[in-house]
């Protein structure tokens, strides 16, 4: 059986094409798929013959809602969803004046480390596939009945160590019979791989990269981001003037303030130092407390901002929502997890 959610349309069609149907059955498949079909049999406008041997041969992809939470202080709704081989992933609805933008998962779990982050405590589990991180935008948006206008690869996982499958989503959901969700409304967070950002600068996509930075030292980083220790912040921050010569895109730096630690006036100095000669923006982040962990909020966001803003950075502090349900990435599931019987795996 084939996921055929994971299919382009282009795929879709020729599929259809050599079980002798015309080319246009393949853009009716899309569109019910793209529409939220989860099965054959309502595809009303293709034969019963054509619909009984798609069952055959392809599965329909549908999570399963296991919790649904929403922020009684701004409406962000957080999902946790139920896959096929039942593992969880969670994806966050948040509402801006701008639209509504959906953060999804790229992964269960995440191999990565970063040393305040819930997601990879248990490690990871594997990639998802481009069908479940479509899911999340569409059956998200079915949901809710809010319109998704922005996505954000921010959620559990590492998008740039799933890169086949995140880049095969990217074209799916970006097609205009389907969700028709544009590039520059999509962002992609990585964690600093290296080769994997210089790849993804051959793409030449429109969409935003945004590296979780958290620290301009490598000392600092690499005792909050073990990635730190492959690919150090110099190599990082050359790859990011590298991408930004090839696509002319501005990189977004995420810096999660973690008191004592990062959100020393120096560091906004070596920040803006590094940045120097491309157009970056830093986005700071008031940390969620995750409990199992040893940092804290900084109580420097504020001053951290100014001192960007002295050296001619534009910086913004990220609205902190959904602050009365568990919105920091990974707490949910991992609730779960733990409920079902010990551990994330
Ligand atoms: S912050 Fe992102 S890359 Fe780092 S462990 Fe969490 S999910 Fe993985």
């Amino acid at each position: 059986m084939t996921d055929i959610k994971s299919m382009t349309q282009e795929e879709i069609t020729d599929a259809l094409c050599a079980m002798g149907e015309s080319a246009f059955r393949g853009k009716q498949v899309f569109s019910w798929l793209h529409r939220g079909a989860t099965s054959f049999s309502e595809m009303n406008n293709l034969s019963k013959s054509l619909r009984e041997r798609l069952d055959k041969e392809y599965y329909i992809t549908a999570p399963l809602v296991v919790r649904k939470q929403v922020s009684k202080l701004d409406g962000t709704i957080k999902y946790l969803w139920e896959l096929r081989d039942g593992n969880c992933i969670e994806t966050v609805l948040m509402s801006y004046h701008h639209g509504n933008t959906v953060c999804i998962s790229s992964q269960v779990g995440c191999r990565m480390g970063c040393k305040f982050c819930a997601s990879t405590i248990a490690g990871k589990v594997r990639d998802l596939t481009p069908s479940e991180m479509l899911d999340q935008v569409l059956f998200t948006q079915l949901d809710s009945g809010k319109d998704i206008s922005n996505i954000v690869l921010m959620g559990i996982g590492e998008p740039l160590d799933n890169r086949e499958n995140v880049l095969r989503f990217l074209e799916i959901v970006n097609h205009s019979d389907g969700l028709n969700i544009g590039m520059r409304h999509i962002s992609l967070s990585t964690c600093g791989i290296v080769p994997a950002i210089d790849t993804l600068a051959q793409e030449n996509l429109q969409l935003t990269l945004s590296v979780s930075l958290h620290a301009p030292d490598s000392v600092t980083r690499s005792r909050i981001m073990p990635v730190n220790k492959s690919y150090d912040v110099e190599e990082l921050f050359a790859a990011c003037h590298r991408y930004f010569k090839k696509t002319g895109r501005r990189i977004s730096f995420e810096y999660a303030m973690i008191d004592g630690v990062n959100d020393h006036d120096w560091q906004a100095d070596l920040l803006a130092e590094r940045i120097h000669g491309m157009p970056g923006h830093v986005n700071l982040i008031p940390l969620n407390d995750v409990v199992e962990s040893e940092f804290k909020p900084s109580r420097r966001v504020a001053a951290f901002q100014k001192r960007l803003e002295s050296h001619g950075l534009t910086a913004t502090v990220r609205r902190s929502l959904g602050g009365d349900i568990d919105a920091s990435c990974g707490q949910l599931r991992r609730k779960e997890m733990e409920a079902r019987g010990g551990n994330a795996e």
